[in-house]
């Protein structure tokens, strides 16, 4: 028999050999697969699968990129005609301060990236595997050649694999070959020269599983993949670019052009004003560096890291960066019920079979409790409960979960907490599944699907002349293939009405919360060796009900609230039972105008879109929803002008995360499929925190906001500044250089702790921001436009009167600076949270430190740089600046009084907190 090794590597034409050819050639088992020795063997040889597909741009190649904006050149091109004009010293700190503006846009581009790529990886997908005779699930990155590989509907195939043995097994190969429709599979060998698009035996990685399922043996991992042989001539790149960002650069090249056109006007009236004409370049330069924000894109990279990061501390993985500033946008959230705004931590409360009532004891996953019959325990041993029985044998046998012992001595679930809490009452009845599934073994079976609402196994029977086939789904599914159901005594009675079913019990169940299943079976020859959907179309026994209760997470009770004070609509979309779905959406306090308005599946099929709008607009609760009509959902929402955000987890669930404006998927439950086509991955499967994301999201926009309002109106004052002085052919109050350090160092130091400002107390008091509302509001370029005025009124007085008073341009020019940078500090601590943070920390509430440190540090970090940008000959020599006395320091600061008044008044018209 061939080992592992060569024959293994060896390029092999797997689709036109049989399955057992392929089996043996991997050496591997198709019922027991790999043993440990031979996976850690195989796994040394073959490595880890994972892609590493071609490495991105080098570093330098990214390094010089940062040099390639308009703003850029057009100081490249200044420094150069400064060389020519031999101003050596100016062409020099011209490029060098482009230099330090290209390495910190470098250094915080490669940051971004970096954490950006990082959380992209943390989210791992798993794979259903067979190893030494045993099922389990394992990250994906674990397997080698010659593992067994179950797949289901909704998984992403994690190798490519040879498969033997399929059911209904579509996939979708799209990724590959960019046919969107699923191809069916089957497991026939093929000829030798089939193309890859018509192997119908191969799955191969990186392709979903839409339907059914299949097992496969995995004949190549990692690069070796035909994913693996794409990847590598792709390169791996990390976008940073938003809707914002894209904004933010055609503003800066409208920006541009206006700032090229007044400098060359400038140039023009100055000339014809005689003055000459290097006097004139100095100060179209400056004018053209003056206006133009260098300092902003750097701000708007390091914020949205930031925000991405926040998020992912609070459990939202952000998956597409755009979907940081959507979520702060965010109107109305669909969420999931179980599991998302309930615990899935379910427990059998209350049994109907027979036509009897039960009631259970006992809590959670654990096996203590008792079964009651009007108070009194049940015995099964000893009292004939038959339907009891039945109902119970169904939840054991029915299931693709069971529960594990870890090692502190409690249970855990393994597979769905629904099932589990079935399998825990049949257990408090004294009954082992294990056991039970030993005396009555699985031949067939078909998995759950919220699609269909149920899911059937077939059994073994125990008189070995018959087979069984049981049920358990959605009440309406089951009952509604019932024909027959158990009497008390355990005899066939006729099916009874369903409404009566429906009314009497479901409703009794349901009013509570609670989560009710219905359970039948069906008798088939000993022959039949598998099971369908059309087995169980009809002719099912109908055995009991079983209800269980979920509760609500405790933390989204609140969660919700925060977002009804936010001005966010909180809907329920669930595949439940629509008074199940009642009664919690009432615990959790989703009500809207007082009321819980609910609408269930089959009326929302029935509704057109009008109507449709009509009904999301006031309906909390969409109940029995089939995941085809999530769609329609988020576009009735959308067509109302809404910004949405929708859960999901199963495999039909992508198009309306696709849809949404944020695609929300679960990290826990879920499927593969669902979290490929979402924008954020919640790694706890929480509601609350969506609400936390969005939190962050709105701080995110808030900050981005906050760094425009400061730094625009710099701009705008130097702007003015030169324009005015340079028309009216005076002496400039600040030169290009200087310019360009307030505008580089200057701005990056006070800006950037802007990114890192805690939330504000009022971000999620405020009504969600208008998405068609531009990013420079009219109250926004208010308060640029004041500031801005203030600003030239500062540097232009200043200069003017220390020239007149003093007489030195250089000390005029220098305490101009220092003067803007005083009034500037005031400004930032106007605009920033510092203070509240500071208030918070009197009042003895708790504050992290991080809350106030970027600020504090940006701001001591801004004093030091000014004063060794006077003070320091070295700077003298290259800025043109001049060492400052104390009394000409002391002057500087009081422009910083009259900034008071002024903050306080632009913060009234345009709130940034
Ligand atoms: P949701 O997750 O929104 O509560 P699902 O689509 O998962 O809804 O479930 C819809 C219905 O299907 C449930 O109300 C229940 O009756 C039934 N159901 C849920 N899980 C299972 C399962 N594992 N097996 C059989 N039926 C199930
Ligand atoms: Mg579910």
């Amino acid at each position: 028999m061939p080992t592992t090794g060569t024959s293994i590597s060896a390029p092999q034409n797997y689709h036109s050999q049989w399955t057992t050819e392929v089996i043996q050639v991997l050496n591997s088992d198709p019922e027991r697969g790999l043993s440990s020795t031979e996976v850690d063997k195989r796994q040394s040889e073959f490595g880890k699968n994972e892609l590493k597909g071609k490495p991105g741009k080098p570093a330098w190649l990214r390094f010089v990129l940062q040099f390639n904006q308009a703003l850029l050149y057009i100081l490249l091109i200044a420094g150069l005609i400064k060389a020519l004009l031999l101003q050596w010293t100016n062409a020099g700190v011209i490029w060098g301060v482009t230099l330090i503006n290209a390495i910190i846009g470098f250094v915080q581009e490669s940051k971004a990236e970096g954490a950006i790529a990082a959380l992209a990886q943390a989210v791992t997908t798993e794979a259903t595997v067979i190893r030494n005779g045993q099922k389990s699930r394992i990250p994906s990155q674990e397997l080698v050649p010659g593992d067994i590989v179950l797949l289901t509907s909704g998984d992403k195939v994690p190798a490519d694999l040879r498969l033997f043995n399929v059911r209904n097994l579509q996939v979708d190969e799209s990724a590959l070959t960019g046919e969107s429709v699923p191809v069916e599979k089957s497991t026939a060998d093929l000829r030798p020269d089939t193309p890859l698009a018509e192997r119908v035996n191969m799955a191969y990685a990186g392709s979903f599983v839409t339907f059914g399922q299949g097992s496969g043996i995995v004949v190549a991992i990692a690069n070796a993949t035909e994913m693996g042989r794409i990847s590598q001539s792709l390169e791996q790149t990390t976008s940073l670019s938003t809707p914002l960002t894209r904004k933010f650069d055609k503003f800066s090249h409208q920006l541009l052009y206006i700032i090229l056109g007044l400098a060359a006007m400038t140039f023009a009236v100055g000339l014809g004003k005689g003055q000459t004409w290097p006097a004139m370049f100095e100060a179209s330069v400056a004018l053209a560096v003056s206006a133009i924000p260098e300092g902003l894109p750097a701000v708007v990279t390091v914020t949205m890291a930031i925000g991405v990061n926040r998020m992912a501390k609070r459990h939202a993985i952000i998956r597409k960066l755009p979907a940081v500033e959507t979520l702060g946008g965010a109107t109305v959230i669909c969420s999931d019920k179980t599991g998302t705004l309930t615990e899935n931590q379910m427990t059998v409360q209350g049994i109907y079979a027979g036509g009897q009532h039960f009631q259970v004891t006992g809590t959670g996953y654990n096996p203590q409790g008792e079964i009651l019959f009007e108070q009194q325990p049940v015995d099964l041993q000893t009292g004939y409960f038959p339907a009891l029985a039945d109902c119970l044998m169904a939840g054991l046998l029915c299931t693709d979960s069971h529960l594990a012992k870890n090692s502190n001595g409690n249970w855990s679930v393994v597979g769905d907490p629904t099932e589990c809490a079935i399998i825990i009452v049949a257990n408090k009845a004294g009954w082992s599944q294990s056991e039970m599934t030993k005396l009555t073994p699985r031949i067939d079976g078909i998995p759950f699907e919220s699609e269909f609402q149920y899911m059937a196994t077939l059994h073994d029977n125990r008189d070995s002349e018959s087979r069984i086939i049981y049920v358990k789904g959605s009440v309406e599914a089951i009952t509604s293939r019932c024909e027959q159901m158990l009497n008390a005594e355990g005899e066939l009675e006729p099916m009874a009405d369903l409404e009566l079913i429906e009314q009497r019990v479901v409703t009794i169940l349901a009013k509570q919360g609670m989560r009710v299943l219905a359970f039948g079976k069906k008798i088939v020859s000993h022959g039949q060796n598998s099971v369908d959907h059309e087995d169980i179309a009809s002719g099912l026994i109908f055995l009991g009900l079983q209800g269980m209760i979920d509760p609500p997470r405790p933390e989204v009770i609140a969660a919700v609230r925060a977002c009804k004070t936010a001005g966010i609509q909180v809907k329920m979309i669930t595949g439940d039972h629509i008074t199940t779905a009642k009664a919690i959406a009432q615990q959790i306090g989703l009500e809207k105008d007082g009321q819980v308005q609910a609408f269930d599946g089959k009326q929302i099929a029935q509704m057109d879109n009008s109507q449709l709008a009509h009904a999301v607009e006031h309906g909390v609760v969409f109940a029995r929803v089939a995941p085809e009509q999530k769609l329609r959902l988020v576009e009735a929402l959308q067509s109302q002008g809404e910004i949405v955000a929708m859960t999901g987890d199963g495999v039909n669930d992508a198009p309306a995360l696709r849809q949404a404006d944020i695609g929300i998927a679960m990290g826990g439950a879920g499927t593969d499929v669902a979290r490929e086509a979402s924008d954020m991955l919640l790694t706890d499967d929480n509601f609350a925190s969506i609400e936390a994301a969005v939190e962050e999201g709105r701080t995110v926009y808030q900050n981005l906001q906050k760094a425009i309002a400061f730094i625009l109106p710099v701009n705008g004052g130097e702007s003015m500044t030169i324009l005015i002085s340079a028309l009216f052919a005076r002496d400039l109050p600040i030169l290009s250089l200087q310019v360009l350090w307030l505008n580089m160092v200057n701005s990056v130091a006070m800006t950037v702790p802007l990114a890192f400002e805690p939330k504000s107390d009022r971000v999620m008091k405020r009504p969600p921001r208008n998405p068609k509302e531009q990013l420079l509001s009219r109250t926004l370029f208010q308060r640029i436009a004041a500031v801005s005025i203030f600003n030239w009124i500062l540097i232009f007085g200043m200069f003017e009167w220390v020239r007149q008073t003093i007489g030195d341009i250089n000390i005029a020019r220098t305490m101009a600076i220092q003067a803007l940078v005083a009034g500037r500090i005031v400004y930032l601590l106007s605009i920033s949270q510092l203070a509240n943070v500071a208030a918070r920390k009197i009042q003895g509430q708790a504050v992290s430190i991080n809350d106030g440190r970027a600020m504090s540090v940006g701001i001591l970090g801004t004093v030091l740089l000014q004063i060794i940008f006077s003070q320091w000959d070295v700077m003298n020599l290259l800025f043109k600046t001049a060492p400052l006395n104390l009394q000409q320091w002391l002057i500087c600061l009081l422009p910083a009084i009259p900034m008071i008044p002024l903050a306080w008044f632009v913060n009234r018209i345009d709130p940034t907190n």
